[in-house]
């Protein structure tokens, strides 16, 4: 079994059902159980078109799945809670889930790259993955929280889990 990290966001609707539903659609999913899950966040959108405020959550995951099968487990989840392949790229979205770490990997491939590349850039991506685990580091094993001050956007805690 490996440890990985996902990173769940969504802006449209209920966004904080659309999180929950989304990290009890992993649990179910096959080769994944959910370890632990961050409280959840209200976080400004960066980039894109004007769009309303994201929610946020991240979960620890312990998966028999490789890298490849996650990430289609993950969009399976995606589309099952609604969201449509046209999606404008960092625009509204229903939910997204994204591999931010998985085990010490590093893969850099055109359609996965982990760590996520964006997750240093990313308040929204670090906060929640600090809150269920502060000592975290990268699989260069620099820690992660160094990156909070120079990231971007502004993250507040909204409700618990
Ligand atoms: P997004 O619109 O942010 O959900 O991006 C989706 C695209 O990012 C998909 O085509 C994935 O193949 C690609 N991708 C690359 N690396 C990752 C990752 N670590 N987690 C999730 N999606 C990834």
């Amino acid at each position: 079994m490996r440890i990985s990290y996902i990173g769940i966001g969504s802006n449209v609707g209920d966004r904080a059902g659309f999180c929950r539903s989304a990290v009890s659609a992993l649990d179910a999913a096959a080769g994944v159980s959910v370890l632990a899950t961050s409280s959840l966040y209200a976080t400004a959108p960066l980039g894109g078109p004007p769009q309303r405020s994201f929610v946020n959550v991240a979960a620890r995951i312990d998966t028999a799945l490789e890298p490849r099968a996650l990430l289609e487990t993950c969009q399976r989840i995606e589309q099952r809670l609604g969201r449509e392949p046209s999606d404008i790229r960092w625009g509204p979205r229903v939910v997204d889930l994204d591999i931010l770490l998985y085990d010490n990997e590093k893969i850099s491939e055109p359609d996965l790259e982990i760590p996520h590349p964006r997750l240093r850039e990313r308040r929204f991506a670090l906060v929640p993955l600090l809150e269920i685990d502060p000592g975290l580091t990268d699989p260069w094993e620099t820690p992660l929280a160094d990156s909070l001050d120079e990231a971007e956007g502004d993250v507040e805690l909204l409700e618990p889990f």
